[in-house]
């Protein structure tokens, strides 16, 4: 890898991030696992990758608002909308391939076959949640009332219980007993005799937020904001040069955070490390859903997206996978696909060299909602939890459960452990025991880091995949530039 590195100028800084952060880290935890440190000790021990994760966190708002508003602004409205199609079939496709193939290897392994491996504890806080309102959120969530407000807060229905009284009326029903003809009329044969008042007992959904940026309120804003100023000619050449400006600050920063970043993901994989349980106790049908995740995402992310990345670039995608390694790393690291973003956008641009209006675009829209690996990790975790309470889907279930874990991994966060918290979608969908969560959780700090790296490279891919198939757009517009600077 050094070799081609000094080739092409590939592969930037990759050598040194996994020598430098993820071997020690994975041998600095495991070295010190036999010290039973503290919670306390752990986390002071993990102190520096906190700080990374700070850092990374603290640069993610002005990046995606930048990036996405500089990079709309600068498109005509024939390249921003090929690239806009192209992107949001990439993800509805890819994102439903990996739906896919989660079914089809926890149907083969079965992981959650035979009878359960432990008792649920009934009284687990998971709130239901209706999918329908779930749906709407994601909806109203695209829509932010305050955009201030949206830095910081999104919109998430709660329920409530409500006690109140109605009027019934109770009438006589003279139709069952009599053999009607079709000119009789209904209404002749019914009487009111009565209104009772009936007391009623209703969950309702009412306003709710929760905390967490709002990053698809953002996307949509900055989308819509930079698709205004560009068209504005002249007149908007100050707030493109101020968003220009901005998105280039930023990348700077981000520049200078990539020099600490190898101390922070050492510390923050090392941490995990000490603090996890014995991976010995992980056996049986956890054991065996783990295992189903897993080749899942080897799948779809080493073999699926590379094979259609190649298809339709027809470059090598496991070089190019190459220049993503330190983005990959802080993924697995983070386990966060916003917090990796900054580093996302340098190994594309540096590494890669893909075209910036390109990665300004379709990268922070990707981060936001585009997770392969959590889609194929939902409808995973849905069919194991079918399984071990030995319930058999029909087709409509299982086309449910595609549905709305495509859905749930559209409205999850990119934050750690977003995922586990929009299942509850999933298996209310199909009538499935939303306490069941509790069976996965063990496992869940792990898996949520291998499906974070899936969500990155599906995303890093995607941008590849769209600067091919936008070059006619993007070098008619470098020539359209070319010709008015020389007219000038
Ligand atoms: N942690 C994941 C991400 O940031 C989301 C999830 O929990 O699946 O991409």
């Amino acid at each position: 890898a050094v070799a081609l590195g000094e080739d092409d100028g590939e592969f930037d800084g990759f050598p040194s991030l996994i020598f430098v952060s993820l071997f020690p880290g994975v041998i600095l935890g495991f070295s010190l696992r036999p010290h039973n440190l503290s919670m306390r000790e752990i986390r002071y021990f993990a102190f520096p990758g906190e700080l990374l994760m700070r850092m990374l966190q603290m640069l993610v708002l002005p990046l995606i608002v930048s990036s996405l508003v500089t990079g709309i602004s600068s498109l005509d409205s024939k390249a921003s909308g090929k690239m806009g199609a192209l992107a949001v079939a990439y993800y509805m496709v890819t994102t439903l391939v990996a739906v896919f193939i989660g079914i089809v290897i926890v149907m083969i392994i079965r992981p959650g076959k035979g009878s359960r491996d432990s008792p649920i504890n009934k009284s687990g806080n998971i709130e239901p949640v209706q999918a329908a309102d779930a749906f709407l959120d994601l909806i109203r969530n695209m829509f932010p009332p305050n955009l201030v407000e949206a830095c910081f807060k999104q919109y998430k229905t709660v329920y409530k219980k409500t006690v109140y009284t109605r009027n019934v009326t109770v009438t006589l029903n003279f139709t069952d007993s009599l053999n009607l003809t079709e000119n009789n009329l209904w209404g002749n044969f019914s009487r009111v005799l009565h209104t009772v008042q009936e007391t009623v007992e209703e969950t309702v959904p009412v306003a709710g937020s929760s905390g967490g940026v709002n990053a698809l309120g953002l996307v949509v804003f900055s989308m819509c904001f930079g698709l205004v100023i560009g068209n504005m000619k002249q007149q908007g050449q100050a707030l493109r040069n101020f968003f220009d400006c901005l998105n280039e600050a930023i990348m700077r920063l981000v520049a200078v955070i990539i020099w600490y970043a190898p101390v922070g993901i050492m510390f923050l994989i090392a941490g995990k490390i000490v603090e996890m349980k014995d991976l010995a106790e992980v056996g049986g049908q956890l054991g065996m859903y783990t295992v189903s995740v897993i080749v899942g995402l080897l799948i779809h992310g080493l073999l699926i997206l590379p094979l259609l990345f190649f298809l339709v670039t027809r470059k090598n995608p496991y070089s190019f996978i190459g220049g993503l390694l330190q983005a990959l790393i802080t993924a697995l690291g983070t386990s966060s696909s916003s917090a990796t973003l900054p580093i996302t956008f340098r190994c594309l641009e540096e590494n890669n060299r893909v075209d910036k209006r390109v990665t300004r675009f379709v990268l922070p829209v990707g981060a936001t909602i585009n997770m392969d690996g959590t889609a194929l990790y939902e409808a995973v975790a849905a069919i194991f939890i079918a399984q071990v309470n030995d319930m058999d889907l029909n087709f409509g279930q299982i086309l449910t459960i595609s549905i709305t874990a495509t859905a749930a991994s559209i409205g999850a966060a990119g934050i750690p452990q977003a995922g586990l918290v929009t299942m509850v979608i999933v298996l209310t969908s199909v009538g499935l025991p939303t306490e069941d969560i509790t069976l996965i959780i063990a496992v869940d700090w792990f898996l949520d880091r291998l499906r974070t790296t899936t969500n990155v490279l599906g995303d890093s891919l995607g941008a590849g995949i769209v600067e091919h198939l936008s070059r006619g757009e993007l070098q008619d517009q470098d020539a359209e530039m070319h010709n008015s600077v020389l007219e000038e």
